[in-house]
């Protein structure tokens, strides 16, 4: 169980309460915010880790040395373009 700050009256009311005993608002819908970012974060972690394992799947499996190195820089660098995107979206910006 965890506790959720009220945005009406800012007690401390427990994620299992329907609403604020204090002033008697909707908790609900803090709740459903909270989960709803919790699993952004969750598939945004699991989508970074895919990715990862994209790259050395296809770094291995390009032949060549000196190419393979070349792929590495470039899928890296989209990467990490895509990785701040999808940070930034979290984030809201
Ligand atoms: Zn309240």
């Amino acid at each position: 169980m965890a506790l959720i700050t009220c945005p009406k009256c800012g007690h401390q009311v427990a994620d299992t309460a329907a609403s604020c005993p204090d002033c008697g608002f909707d908790i609900t819908q803090v709740i459903i915010k909270h989960s709803v970012h919790k699993a952004n974060i969750f598939v945004t972690v699991l989508v970074i880790f895919v990715v990862i394992g994209v790259n050395l799947v296809l770094i291995y499996s390009v032949p060549g040395y000196s190419r393979a190195m070349n792929m590495v820089a470039i899928r890296t660098e989209m990467s990490l373009v895509w990785i701040i995107d999808a940070l930034k979206g979290l984030l809201g910006e």
